[in-house]
């Protein structure tokens, strides 16, 4: 047998964490590192926080799974915190991102599939460079031939359009149209943020044709940005909004909101998920949520994020032959270099103990947990002065 037992789908790296402190992880030979990946986006309370661990802990010795059968108090009290928090009427909950995307875009097409709706609207208008998750949907619905190789057919219904290009979304709209699927900052793809212009001339091609404008907020949602959701920095409302990632702080868990209008579709028996929304999830959900959904910690994650970014736009041109330019919002930004990001965040990683993410575009990702103070900041900018000062860029071949 050479097949190793966990399935050889990631090229997995040599760090092997055993523990996590505060910003920190510490691994199997005791090597420290500071995280400011966050589990790609997840982390965000950093690690073994107390508030969340003792929720978990708790329900885990209370209840921790019954099924969708029966009632769910656990599930309404979240369920009834994002409403009260967000646009969203109604929450469906899932265990992961691409899940709760496959429900948004479920709830689409059933909006237009439903009565007084239009059923030959189908199609989602998605956008190049996008990431939606890796089920048979949501490679579907991203352009990323990569992630589409070896596992054709792909599903019909998703129609690409270049990102961030108004005009070129609204000639695509036509009468099969069901709305659009959209990353308001585009995570994977280089944090990469839509302009103004773009997500509100969304909105208003949407209400124009009565299309669904469904958002991806699966990374960029749950605070990251120092709005709750991001579509708050655009002022504009959508119709159906995918999150997960941090909304669990670690532990798996994703929802799928919307407006009671949206939701029309999503009626007795449509959908559904064994696990989905268990009580142990719901525990979890809460103390993000408690943690997070507040104008204090919204304005710290605001203020840090700021800090940060403007640190980082002077550091980088200490070194303009490496680095461009610095983008994103909150504590969710990327740097985008002149050079290949992915040996660089290498480097970062096995040379200076500093974690961070490479992304599309030659990018590289900066997600802290969104609780880092001065000294974290300070800790990370010894890392990386001392990591590009040493960095020899590789040979091209
Ligand atoms: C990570 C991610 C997903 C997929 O989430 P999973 O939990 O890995 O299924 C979907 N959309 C975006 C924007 C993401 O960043």
């Amino acid at each position: 047998m050479s097949i190793p037992a966990l399935m050889p789908v990631y090229p997995r790296c040599d760090v092997r964490p055993v523990k996590g402190e505060h910003c920190h992880l510490i691994d199997e030979d005791g090597t420290r590192y500071l995280d400011f990946a966050s589990g790609i986006a997840v982390n965000l309370l950093g690690h073994s926080h107390q508030g969340l661990i003792g929720a978990i802990q708790k329900q885990a010795e209370t209840l921790m799974h019954v099924s969708n059968l029966y009632g769910s108090p656990q599930g309404e009290r979240l369920a009834q915190m994002l409403v009260d928090k967000t646009f969203a009427d109604t929450v469906f909950f899932t265990n992961s991102g691409a899940e709760a995307v496959e429900c948004a875009i479920k709830t689409a097409r059933a909006f237009h599939q439903h009565e007084g709706g239009d059923p030959a609207r189908t199609e989602l208008i998605t956008f190049t460079s996008a990431f939606h998750g890796r089920t048979m949907a949501t490679i579907s619905a991203s352009n990323q031939a990569k992630m589409h190789h070896g596992f054709l057919p792909l599903l019909e219904g998703f129609q690409y359009c270049e990102f961030d290009d108004l005009e070129a979304a609204r000639a695509m709209i036509g009468p099969k149209t069901a709305g659009f699927l959209v990353e308001p900052i585009q995570g994977e793809g280089g944090i990469r943020p839509a302009s103004q212009e773009f997500m509100q001339g969304l909105r208003d091609l949407a209400d124009e044709h009565g299309l669904m404008l469904v958002l991806d907020e699966v990374q960029c949602g749950v605070a990251r940005t120092g709005k709750l959701y991001a579509h708050e920095l655009y002022g504009i409302t959508p119709d159906i909004v995918a999150t997960a990632k941090g909304i669990g702080g670690g532990f798996p868990l994703g929802a799928c909101m919307a407006t009671e209008h949206a939701a029309r579709g999503m009626t007795f028996g449509t959908h559904g998920s064994t696990y989905g929304g268990n009580p142990l999830a719901m525990a979890a959900g809460t103390a993000v949520m408690e943690a997070v959904a507040n104008d204090e910690f919204l304005e710290h994650v605001r203020d840090t994020g700021a800090r940060l970014k403007a640190k980082l736009e002077q550091f980088i041109g200490n070194y303009p032959e490496l680095f461009e330019l610095v983008r994103g919002e909150g504590l969710m930004l990327g740097i985008k270099m002149k050079v290949e990001s992915r040996p660089f965040f290498q480097h970062l990683r096995d040379k200076h103990q500093l974690l961070t993410v490479a992304a599309g575009d030659n990018t590289l990702r900066v997600l802290p947990p969104l609780v880092i103070g001065d000294a974290e900041i300070d800790e990370f900018f010894d890392k990386l002065s001392a990591g590009a000062a040493d960095y020899t860029v590789p040979d091209a071949s």
